[in-house]
């Protein structure tokens, strides 16, 4: 069996899950331990690279690129000190202070911890919708994208060979439902990108039709009511066809059926429903809130288990001035990684560590590539403002963890998948 560590006699932090939290946290400890720590940092990931969750609009429906990666593990940690073991954590055994990992099936690894972060993530969530898991694609992992991006090109195949001009349109409609932030951004890419595409492909863009379904009676409920505006007038623009205010009731393989009797027809749906936490997490003895987040205190620890972190999306932290839980955002699960890095550095240290302090400092949603709407502190933004503000996000994330060389490389990238 390969294992993932060796003996050792110091302090071990064990990080499960290199995602934004994970990689960030690990990033962090790293650049600022000390010899005098006598720490090893082990961060445990399956995947050597990073999901790509919201540049998915781009991988989904830009240009076809045989792989994909947001940031790749090994370039990242090559100079740190952090040991990363490409596997996963199986179990936990808080009364030991150990996790166990491996692969489901066995055979699994003991590893001991000194402190314990869990930063797994969220899964899709597909409710029982008849019709919906068989025939919808979810959009929370690049494969999902490159499934989608599959279909695609599958349908561009069909229309090609159909002369009838209906039947071609009928191929050529795709539906996405959800009109959450992540609906919004892969309906508004597929607006916008799929013309020309199918322009490339020799196809009439004039036989696409994107539709987008919203059980609620409005879109972006996040965002003010003057941003929706915008929101929903940019779709109209980009000729989204808006089905609001109806519940999904089925779907098949020709399309979406609404509780209110309409019918929408599809011949790809995309479902960006909903997410929740890493199931398995809920199974690892540690508290969970009704949705399966893992319940934590305000110091991020996992409730009662001191020497047990929760951040990201994997976790429930509670806001103490709003009393609300923080949404699944990439933002939050940076911030409480940063925060961890520093308590751990201060607990390492002997130093009285902090409680965490949320502060949401704006939210941007793309509708293509080239147009966003958002805020930040007191500004609302919409068009290319407000793109630029979400592609900079991205760009001084990547230069937080990876430097100026990796965020200038994946700015570049980006910006090739837009065209
Ligand atoms: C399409 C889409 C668009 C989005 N756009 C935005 C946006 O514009 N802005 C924003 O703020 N947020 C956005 N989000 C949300 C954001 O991506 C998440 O909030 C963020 O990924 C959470 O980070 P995380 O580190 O908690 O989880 P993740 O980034 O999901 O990382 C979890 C990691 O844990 C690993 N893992 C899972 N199980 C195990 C295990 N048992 N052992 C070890 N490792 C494990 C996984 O392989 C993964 O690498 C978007 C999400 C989606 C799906």
């Amino acid at each position: 069996m390969q294992t993932c560590t060796s003996p050792t006699e110091k302090r071990r932090i064990v990080i499960a899950g290199g995602g934004y939290a994970g990689t960030t946290l690990a990033v962090r400890l790293a650049k600022r331990i000390r010899p005098s720590d006598d720490v090893e940092i082990l961060l445990i990931e399956p995947n050597p690279c990073q999901q790509a969750l919201s540049e998915l609009d781009l991988v989904a429906v830009g240009p076809p690129r045989p792989e994909f990666c947001e940031l790749w593990l090994p370039t990242i940690f090559k100079d740190l000190p952090v040991t990363v073991c490409y596997n996963r954590v199986h179990a936990v055994l808080p009364d030991e202070h150990a996790v166990l990992v491996g692969p489901r099936e066995g055979p699994h690894e003991k590893v001991p911890y000194w402190r314990l972060v869990l930063a797994t993530g969220a899964v899709a969530f597909v409710p029982p919708v008849p019709g919906l898991k068989e025939h919808a694609t979810t959009m929370w992992s690049v494969h999902d994208a490159q499934k989608l991006q599959e279909r695609i090109q599958q349908q561009f195949r069909v229309a090609a060979k159909t002369v009838d001009r209906e039947a071609r349109a009928r191929a050529l409609s795709f539906a996405v439902i959800g009109g959450g932030a992540t609906g919004i951004e892969i309906v508004g890419t597929m607006a916008q990108m799929l013309p020309k595409r199918m322009l490339d492909h020799g196809l009439d863009p004039r036989d696409l039709h994107v539709h987008l379904v919203e059980g609620r009676p409005d879109i972006l409920y996040d965002l003010p009511e003057s941003l929706r505006r915008k929101a929903k007038a940019r779709l109209a623009r980009l000729k989204v066809e808006l089905h609001l205010g109806s519940m999904v009731s089925s779907v098949d393989d020709e399309g979406i059926t609404l509780e209110n009797g309409a019918r929408v027809p599809a011949s790809v749906v995309v479902f960006c429903g909903g997410a929740k936490a890493d199931p398995d997490a809920t199974t690892w003895g540690l508290a969970a809130d009704p949705s399966g987040r893992l319940t934590v205190d305000e110091w991020l620890r996992a409730s009662g288990k001191p020497d047990i972190y929760a951040i990201g999306d994997v976790a429930a932290f509670r806001d103490p001035e709003t009393k609300r839980t923080l949404p699944m955002l990439a933002q939050f699960a940076i911030r409480e990684a940063e925060h961890t890095a520093d308590n751990l550095l201060r607990e390492l240290r002997g130093q009285p560590t902090e409680p965490f302090r949320p502060h949401m400092h704006g939210e941007f949603v793309s509708i293509g590539p080239s147009y966003g709407v958002g805020w930040a502190f007191r500004f609302h933004l919409s068009g290319i403002p407000a793109i630029i503000m979400k592609r900079f996000t991205y760009v001084m994330y990547w230069y937080e963890v990876g430097g100026i060389r990796i965020a200038w490389k994946r700015l570049r990238e980006m910006l090739a998948m837009q065209r």
